[in-house]
């Protein structure tokens, strides 16, 4: 018998990896992590996060068990109300247009609080999100959404917190170490081939747990598995998530599951870089337009604005973006609304117009129809329904009629100047097809049976995400799932089943 590495293998650096790692490591299994990645963009989509995470809490001492430096004044100033079981299981349902696995939701969302809690324990420090999640009227804070937690220093700070814990428990990571094959022998996974420092060489473990993201980087398996055209769209997060996982599981006999044609994509700055760029992480994003109207290059709306809270329509408006000409939109607000733009409005790397008439401001709109956005801008504001009052900490029902295309809530005329446009397009953040899993996260194949020694948890799990995406979901499924395959795979090596 070859020496073995480790008694389990984790490939990846990111949330689902670092969980993993650290499950299987309370398991009393010996633990190496191979990240493709160098030191300084370790980390992959979860560095780049906001650390935001959907967990079902019932009230405020929940949110004190997981926030335990949470103060007095905190606790008086803000109504946190709760976010039921039963709400995550809808959200789930809805907005996956009820084809998410009923079994691995059950995990994901009966689990969340408990896992959390493991994290905190480990070394993961949670805050409310003031400010994205919660608005401020009549001088109290008020969530909505079911979001209403988030790591200390966003993704940065998760990343930092979790790989901390890990070397302290003695766990390796190797850096630039990208994994290229699975060890197989046609019975069991037993290791991996890595290329490091230029060469290539067998790295043994009784179980390997893949943790190494969706194919959102790769624009070639983009094109081929999303359509035309996403060949164009901009990659939020890690360079490094070219699908290698998810291809080296399928070379063995794996079974692919879940909505290969799908994504969770979102409005991203027109000119932002092919790739995420940590200095400005997720920043780039553009989650404001429940407050205002999108335009595209016709100078027409095209979608419902407020359809929804952002949590649950902004995963597929990028795919909408994507498909309009020239694949871009311009989110117009106006002064009434300026003080409910997110933080991310006011960074440097920006495309933004403002103008004091709306003629001018149409003028400044670059590649729109100026005529035709100023006759949508004379239908949409006789269109408002202003006699129902406007509130954004629910949906508060002021929508717009007689329109083509109608918006839901928060309708506001754009009459008040100074008026201000931004430029978006469409940016990708994680595919929705993977792996099939079983409930102890082993990867199954084409029989449905597991393949002996192969976990897998994150992005390249498929069978919970289609179409649409609850906000904060992503990072609960790798804390969850992660920590399955993590005590499944340190099982596994000692043994047991
Ligand atoms: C800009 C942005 C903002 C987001 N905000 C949120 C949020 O606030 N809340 C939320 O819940 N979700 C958010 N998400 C989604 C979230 O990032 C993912 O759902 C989650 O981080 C997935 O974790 P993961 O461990 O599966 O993948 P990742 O964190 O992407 O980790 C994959 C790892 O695998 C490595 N890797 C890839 N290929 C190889 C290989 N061949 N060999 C070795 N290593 C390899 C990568 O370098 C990386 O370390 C956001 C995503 C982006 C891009």
């Amino acid at each position: 018998m070859p020496d073995l590495a480790a008694d389990v293998i984790v490939v990846g650096a990111g949330n689902a990896a670092l969980c993993a790692a650290l499950a299987a490591q309370e398991q009393g299994a010996s633990v190496l992590m191979l990240e493709a990645a160098p030191e300084a963009e370790s980390g992959g989509n979860s560095r780049f996060t906001a650390g935001a995470m959907r967990v079902v809490y019932d009230g405020v001492n929940d949110i004190k068990a997981l926030v335990p430096d949470l103060t007095a004044a905190e606790v008086d100033n803000t109504d946190f109300g709760s976010y039921p079981a039963g709400h995550f299981f809808d959200d789930m349902a809805r907005v996956t247009q009820y084809r998410a696995d009923p079994d691995l939701v059950e995990l994901l969302v009966t689990r969340s609080f408990a896992t959390l809690n493991w994290l905190r324990a480990k070394g993961l420090r949670l805050i409310p999100i003031y400010g994205r999640q919660a608005f401020k009227v009549d001088g109290k804070f008020k969530f909505w959404g079911g979001l209403t937690v988030e790591a200390v220093g966003g993704g940065p700070g998760l990343v930092s917190m979790l790989t901390e814990a890990a070397q302290k428990r003695g766990i390796g990571i190797r850096f630039r170490t990208r994994a290229l094959d699975l060890l197989y022998d046609g019975n069991r996974v037993g290791g991996v081939r890595v290329r490091a420092d230029g060469a290539v060489r067998e790295l043994r473990a009784s179980s390997v747990v893949l943790a190494s993201g969706g194919f959102e980087a790769n624009a070639e398996w983009r094109t081929r598995y999303l359509g035309p055209g996403w060949d164009l769209a901009r990659v939020r997060g890690s360079r490094f998530n070219t699908g290698d996982g998810i291809r080296m599981a399928l070379a063995i006999g794996a079974s692919p599951r879940g909505h290969w044609s799908g994504c969770h994509a979102v409005q991203w700055e027109i000119n932002a870089p092919e790739f995420g760029d940590l200095s400005v992480g997720d920043q780039f994003q553009k989650h404001s337009y429940p407050f205002g109207i999108m335009i595209n290059a016709a100078g027409r709306r095209f979608v419902d604005e407020g359809a929804d809270f952002r949590n649950y329509t902004y995963a597929k408006y990028g795919r909408v973006v994507l498909e309009q000409p020239g694949q871009f939109a311009w989110q117009i607000f106006d002064r009434k609304v300026k003080h409910l733009l997110r933080d991310e409005y006011n960074i440097r790397q920006i495309t933004k117009v403002t103008a004091d008439t709306i003629e001018e401001f149409a003028q400044k709109l670059d590649g729109v129809n100026a005529v035709a956005f100023l006759d949508t801008v004379r239908e949409w504001n006789a269109a408002v329904r202003t006699d129902i009052p406007f509130n954004p900490n629910f949906k508060d029902g002021r929508c717009t009629e007689g329109l083509s295309v109608n918006k839901s809530n928060w309708a506001n005329r754009i009459d008040t100047p100074p008026f201000e446009g931004y430029a978006v397009t469409c940016g990708i953040t994680f595919t929705f097809g993977g792996l099939r899993i079983d409930t102890g996260a082993a990867v199954l194949d084409n029989d449905h049976q597991p393949i002996r020694g192969l976990y897998a948890a994150g992005e390249l799990v498929g069978g919970l995400f289609y179409f649409n995406y609850p906000g904060g979901t992503g990072l609960t499924s790798s804390t969850v799932f992660g920590k399955i395959a993590g005590q499944s795979a340190a099982r596994a090596a000692a043994g047991s089943p």
